[in-house]
């Protein structure tokens, strides 16, 4: 079994508030109705984790999981049923990045969260793969060709810290009308898969590998695991 254990840590709203930096972590980005919780669920064998950012009027914060952490029942400080664990030999941390879907926030609020949102991709020094969500059914929003300009703008400069990858994940696969009457369900439409690559294009973020998933068919499961695992073997 890949995963043995997941567990939330902590809401982190800037740099000192992200956990130490102890593990490699992965990083999901995406607006909100993606399918984000669905595919870390799917990914780590969980019913629902609670996804504390999409209680309305929560501040946006970025949420850490850690995936396979041993239970220290000493340390005693309970997550709903969860109790937080410690450091094993694969634990990483899958950390919930909110999307840029805010448009009731205080610009103020939006430029803090920005800033923070580029100092995290920037200088997290155990970062190892940014996965961006990408509807499968309707391609990149204006949402999405934000997202990719901001990573664009981060990925291989020099002040880059971390050699963090850039993956596309595209969701609901199973929802693309092509692919749902296709044999081949890893093939998504064609004016999808060109209008992804435009924004790819226009927003310099390279040639990012592209994965197709489901969390309802459990698609693409085992090619993001290719990826948890540069975050888990250390
Ligand atoms: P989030 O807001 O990004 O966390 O999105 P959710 O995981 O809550 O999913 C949003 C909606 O899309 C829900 O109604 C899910 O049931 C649906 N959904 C998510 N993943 C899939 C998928 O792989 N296939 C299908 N058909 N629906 C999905």
């Amino acid at each position: 079994a890949l995963v043995r254990r997941t567990c939330f840590v902590t809401g982190a709203v800037g740099m000192d508030g992200c956990p130490e930096a102890d593990r490699g972590e992965v990083a999901f980005i995406g607006r909100s109705n993606v399918g984000k919780s669905s595919l870390v669920n799917m990914l780590t064998n969980r019913k629902s984790l609670a996804f504390i950012s999409k209680t309305p009027g929560k501040t946006q914060q970025f949420n850490y999981f850690a995936v396979n952490d041993k239970p220290d029942l000493a340390r005693q400080i309970r997550y709903g049923d969860e109790v937080l664990g410690s450091k094993d030999r694969d634990s990483f941390y899958i950390v919930d990045l909110p999307g840029f879907g805010f448009a009731k926030v205080p610009q103020k609020q939006r430029q803090e969260w920005s800033d923070f949102m580029d100092e995290y991709l920037t200088t997290r020094e155990t970062l190892r793969v940014i996965f961006h969500l990408v509807d499968a059914r309707i391609g990149p929003t204006e949402e999405d060709a934000k997202i990719m300009h901001k990573v664009g703008a981060i990925i291989g400069s020099k002040q880059q810290r971390n050699h963090a990858k850039y993956v596309i994940i595209l969701t609901k696969a199973d929802k693309n009308v092509k692919s749902a009457s296709s044999k081949n369900p890893g093939k998504v439409s064609e004016s999808v898969r060109n209008k992804l690559c435009e924004t790819m294009k226009a927003n310099k973020v390279g040639y990012a590998p592209i994965v197709v998933t489901s969390a309802e068919t459990r698609l693409g499961r085992d090619e993001v695991w290719r990826y948890l695992r540069l975050a888990a073997e250390q």
